[in-house]
């Protein structure tokens, strides 16, 4: 689809996909709570499980318009919509390559399912396309990245990906939670498959759960037979609290991105601080990269206190910011990845990724740059 039929941005987030109220004109989309939908006269058979109540099926527009796919999905959670895809797609004797840093639950999700399924599986050292490349066998059926990725921040080049993929009739897919459609949209560069965990920017205020899949007619109507066998739907009742949140999703973004950049610049230039991971930083490894195929740089950042500093004290001595699971609501949090969402890792598997004891994700909210600040040196000064 191209730009230019598109309205903009924030009159997708507000109206595209909008259920009519044409009984009462209510100003909002009403909510469809219905199980059951007349056969009469209608040619498609509606029903939850099968992802096509009203709602959801109006939601799905908006999730594609918002990532200039033809279709979408979504799901009742990140992990629904990421194990319907990946299994959507393969079968037993399939290969899949993975991108080595990813997020936790999807890691967990790979070493634990597929084996039974006899679906082979190969991790990447690193996220250059050469290493994907190297791992590419007959039997090869996904690359499946995620960039940025979690936590360190790592910038996968998408165009590469997605030209060795075609040069291969190789799927790929992409967990775009961290950029979200606001700061990326993976397809402009010829990625096939986009995942959103929903719980996270698109739902915004954590308060909901769910999951996100864009993609072209073909690909989710391929999904779609194997995810009404899985169930993984979302509740009508969320799906309508999804909407309502994706109406602002584009003004929190960028507030939330502008806040990470002025909070990276911060941290790097603090002295307490012994390194910071962040794509809009040009000190970031693969910033020229980011620039290219990133809209804005995120709302993620990570960062290493100097030694002698304890992260998890820090933490806990912040008063504004709150040290939480989960990530990209309004409010800003930290999680200690190495106690969280890489715990699961032995501690050699997390070193090999470059994730120590002490880094510190930091998921920046839409409080002001200058009330973070001034928490943060609280923090540091209640320690000294
Ligand atoms: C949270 C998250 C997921 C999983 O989403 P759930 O909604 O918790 O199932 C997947 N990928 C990334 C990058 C996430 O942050």
């Amino acid at each position: 689809m191209k730009d230019k039929n598109l309205p903009g941005i924030n009159t997708i987030c507000v109206h595209t996909g909008e259920v009519k109220d044409e009984q009462f004109k209510g100003a909002v989309s009403p909510m469809y709570m219905s199980t059951s939908y007349a056969f009469e006269g209608v040619d498609v058979k509606r029903y939850p499980r099968y992802f096509n109540t009203p709602n959801q099926e109006m939601l799905c527009k908006k999730i594609a318009a918002l990532e200039k796919t033809e279709d979408g999905l979504i799901f009742g959670s990140g992990m629904a919509a990421i194990s319907a895809a990946m299994f959507a797609f393969l079968k037993t004797g399939d290969h899949v390559i993975i991108q080595q840093v990813i997020y936790g639950g999807t890691y967990n999700f790979i070493v634990s399912e597929f084996d039974k399924f006899g679906i082979e599986y190969s991790f990447t050292e690193s996220d250059k396309a050469a290493d994907f490349k190297s791992l590419i066998k007959e039997n090869t059926k996904i690359l499946y990245i995620e960039t940025p990725s979690n936590p360190l921040l790592g910038i996968t080049d998408l165009k590469a990906i997605a030209t060795l993929a075609k040069e291969n009739g190789i799927l790929t897919m992409i967990d775009n939670t961290f950029a979200s459609p606001i700061n990326q949209n993976p397809v402009d560069f010829g990625i096939d498959i986009m995942l959103h965990s929903a719980t996270k920017y698109m739902g915004g205020h954590s308060d909901i759960s769910a999951g996100a899949i864009a993609a072209s007619k073909e690909h989710i109507a391929h999904i779609w037979k194997t995810a009404i066998n899985f169930g993984g739907n979302l509740s009508d009742h969320t799906v309508w609290l999804l909407e309502r949140s994706l109406k602002t999703l584009n003004i929190r973004v960028k507030e939330q991105t502008r806040n990470a950049q002025e909070m990276a610049e911060y941290l790097e230039g603090n002295s307490n601080v012994d390194r910071v991971y962040y794509p809009g930083l040009k000190s970031h490894k693969q910033h020229e990269l980011a620039k290219k195929q990133m809209k804005g740089f995120g709302a993620m950042l990570s960062f290493e206190l100097k030694e002698g500093i304890d992260a998890m004290a820090f933490q806990n001595a912040l008063q504004l910011i709150k040290p939480a699971m989960s990530l990209a609501g309004l409010e800003s949090t930290t999680v200690s990845p190495a106690q969280t969402t890489h715990a699961l890792l032995t501690e050699e598997q997390r070193l090999e990724r470059g994730i120590k004891d002490g880094l510190i994700r930091f998921s920046v909210g839409i409080e002001e740059a200058k009330d973070l600040i001034e928490d943060i040196e609280q923090a540091i000064k209640s320690l000294q």
